[in-house]
C-alpha cells in the first residue's frame, strides 16, 4: 500500500515543476531541506490545495517558511496521521512475525527432538527380550506422545493468538487506507484516491464508456463571507451527500479541491451523466438549507456543472481539461447550469 501522496505527472511536468520549485525556494528565502522540497513540490504542482492556502499564509505573515512551521506543513499536509498509524501497525506486524517464527523453530526443535527419541525407542522395542523391557520401552513412548501432543498443543495455541492479531492488524490497515483516501471533511473520496481511480479508468484496456463530471459551487465565497466558514463547510457536506445519493453504485464521487466536486462515471452515457447533474443542480438549488438552529434561510445556493465524455487516447488531462472547460462555460453561461462537452 502507498500512504505516500501518488505523484503521477509526466517527466516533463516535473521538469517544469523543478524549475518553479528552485524559483520558489529562492524567491521566499526558503531553506532547500528534502521536507521544503516536499512541499514546494505539492505546493507549485497544486495538487494539495490545503497545504498551498496555509503556505501562502504563512509566507505572508512570516515571508518564509521555518524549520518548525515546515516539520508542521509536512506532517499535517503531506504525510497526516495515517503514516504514523501505517507505521504503527508495520511494526506490530514485524513483532508478529518475530515472535511467531521464534516459536515455530523452538516447537520445531522440540518435535526433533522428539522424533530422536522415537529412532531410540524403536531400536529398544527391537531388542526387548521380556515382557518387562516391553513394557518399560511403551510406558516411554507414551511420555514422549503425550510430551509430542503438549508441543502441538502449544503451537496450535501460539498459532492461533498469532492469527488473531494478525486479523486486528489487518483490519486497521484496511481503515487506515480507508483513512488515507478520504477527505475528512466530506467523507468523498479526496484528490489522491480520486486521481487514482481515474488514472486506473483510462489504463484499463477497453476502457468502458465514460464520463467526468466536475461540480463547482457558485458564489461559494460569497456564502463563506455572509455565514462564516463553518456553515460553508456544511454546505458541502450536504453537497457532497446530495452527489452521493444521485451519483450510481459504480461511479466513484470526489473532492477534487475547495468546493469543487467531482464524480467520475464508468459505464455511463454523456446523456445519462447530464440527466444525473441536471438533477443534482436542480436538487440543490430548490434546498432551502438554514444555519444551524435557526430558521434563518441562507438563501439559494447553486453549482455549476461540466461533463466531458471520455475518448480513446484521452490523457487523464485531456479527460479533466474538457470537463473544466465545460465547467468553465456553465460559469460563463451564467452559473446554476449543467454543460457537456458537445456544447461547450
Ligand atoms: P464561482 O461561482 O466563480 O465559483 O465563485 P466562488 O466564490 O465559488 O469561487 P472562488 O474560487 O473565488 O472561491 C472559492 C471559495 O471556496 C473560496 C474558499 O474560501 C471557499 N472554500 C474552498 N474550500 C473550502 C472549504 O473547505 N470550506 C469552506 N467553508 N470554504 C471553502
Ligand atoms: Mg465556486
Ligand atoms: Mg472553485
Amino acid at each position: 500500500m502507498s500512504l505516500i501522496s501518488s505523484y503521477e505527472y509526466t517527466e516533463e511536468q516535473n521538469s517544469h515543476f523543478l524549475r518553479q520549485i528552485l524559483q520558489f525556494i529562492t524567491a521566499h528565502k526558503i531553506l532547500p531541506t528534502p521536507i521544503n522540497y516536499a512541499i514546494s513540490y505539492e505546493y507549485v504542482s497544486g495538487s494539495n490545495q490545503k497545504l498551498m492556502v496555509a503556505v501562502d499564509l504563512l509566507l505572508e505573515q512570516q515571508k518564509t517558511i521555518d524549520e518548525d512551521s515546515s516539520i508542521k506543513l509536512y506532517r499535517q499536509y503531506i504525510c497526516d496521521d495515517s503514516f504514523e498509524s501505517f507505521n504503527k501497525i508495520n511494526k506490530g506486524l514485524e513483532s508478529l512475525i518475530k515472535n511467531t517464527r521464534e516459536t515455530v523453530a523452538a516447537t520445531s526443535q522440540k518435535a526433533s527432538d522428539a522424533g530422536d527419541a522415537f529412532e531410540e525407542q524403536a531400536l529398544t522395542i527391537a531388542s526387548v527380550k521380556n515382557t518387562a523391557d516391553l513394557q518399560k520401552a511403551i510406558s516411554d513412548i507414551v511420555l514422549e506422545t503425550n510430551g509430542l501432543a503438549d508441543i502441538s498443543k502449544t503451537l496450535k495455541n501460539e498459532l492461533d493468538s498469532a492469527n488473531q492479531e494478525m486479523e486486528q492488524l489487518r483490519s486497521e490497515l484496511v481503515k487506515v487506507r480507508a483513512s488515507a483516501a478520504t477527505d475528512a471533511l466530506t467523507g468523498l473520496m479526496n484528490r489522491g484516491a480520486f486521481d487514482k481511480a481515474l488514472n486506473k479508468l483510462i489504463n484499463q484496456p477497453n476502457s468502458p464508456e465514460a464520463c467526468l463530471t466536475m461540480l463547482d459551487l457558485d458564489h461559494f465565497k460569497k456564502v463563506n463571507d455572509n455565514f462564516g466558514h463553518l456553515l460553508g463547510d456544511n454546505v458541502l457536506k450536504f453537497t457532497a451527500k446530495l452527489l452521493k445519493k444521485h451519483a450510481e453504485p459504480q461511479h466513484y464521487v470526489a473532492r477534487y479541491g475547495g468546493e469543487e466536486l467531482a464524480i467520475i462515471m464508468p459505464k455511463t452515457s454523456l446523456k445519462k451523466a447530464a440527466e444525473i447533474a441536471e438533477k443534482i443542480r436542480v436538487a440543490l438549488g430548490s434546498s432551502r438549507l438554514k444555519k444551524k438552529n435557526s430558521s434563518e434561510s441562507i438563501g439559494q445556493i447553486t453549482v455549476s456543472i461540466g461533463i466531458s465524455k471520455l475518448k480513446q487516447n484521452d490523457t487523464v488531462e485531456d479527460f479533466i481539461v474538457r470537463a473544466d472547460n465545460a465547467l468553465y462555460k456553465a460559469k460563463e453561461l451564467g452559473r446554476n447550469r449543467v454543460e457537456t462537452e458537445m456544447t461547450a
